[in-house]
């Protein structure tokens, strides 16, 4: 099996190639599929998997299709709980995405607000964010989370693990009901299930 055959877009299948990746990871092969159709999914995938790319080419492709950010909007939601792990993600959001006019943005505590600021101010089809910062910035009333499209918890059990679960349910109280949600956990810990059952509408479980 090829990349080609997971229907992703030309776009895409461009990034993917430039990378030098050959042929899509476990993770790649079960996850692209299911979000590209726009279901939600609860992976339990360690990194290393190849789990970012799993999720970040069939976002990319699903906000490729529809309309633009408008200002202070944000469409897909990326939590992570470190600003290593946020800076990682983005970096492949732009890797991936550089064949698409896509505006994204990584946000993460411990350095000036004002870029960010400025950033969310134009609207952001991807905002890559520890849930802290984004928090902070939300109830400064610098980002409007009612529209977003797609929100993914990248490595949940960490983000739980250092007490992130009262900031990820005030962010999950902002975000439409409406949603395509992923969650990614290297376990599936009681916690995490718990969290899959309140924020997950009939999630593919995917195991790697
Ligand atoms: P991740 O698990 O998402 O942190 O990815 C681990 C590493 O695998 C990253 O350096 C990716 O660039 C690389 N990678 C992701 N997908 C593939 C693939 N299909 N083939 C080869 N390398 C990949």
């Amino acid at each position: 099996m090829n990349f080609s055959d997971l229907g992703l877009d030309a776009d895409l299948l461009r990034a993917v190639t430039t990378q030098g990746y050959r042929e899509p990871t476990p993770i790649q092969r079960q996850a692209i599929p299911v979000v590209l159709q726009g279901r939600d999914l609860l992976a339990s995938a360690q990194t290393g998997t190849g789990k970012t790319a799993g999720f970040t080419l069939p976002m990319l492709q699903r906000l490729s299709a529809g309309k633009p950010a408008a200002k202070r909007q944000v469409r897909a939601l990326v939590l992570t709980p470190t600003r290593e792990l946020a800076a990682q993600v983005g970096e492949s959001v732009t890797t991936y995405g550089q064949h698409l006019s896509l505006r994204s943005h990584i946000i993460f505590g411990g350095v000036g607000q004002q870029p960010q600021v400025d950033a969310l101010k134009r609207g952001l089809d991807i905002l890559v964010a520890t849930p802290g910062r984004l928090l902070d910035l939300q109830q400064q009333g610098h980002v409007d989370l009612s529209s977003v499209e797609i929100l993914v918890l990248d490595e949940a059990d960490r983000m739980l693990d250092m007490g992130f679960i009262h900031d990820i349910k005030r962010l999950l109280k902002l975000v439409p009901s409406k949603r395509q949600t992923l969650l990614f956990s290297a376990t599936f810990s009681n916690e995490i299930q718990t969290l899959a059952q309140q924020f997950l509408s009939d999630p593919e479980l995917i195991e790697v």
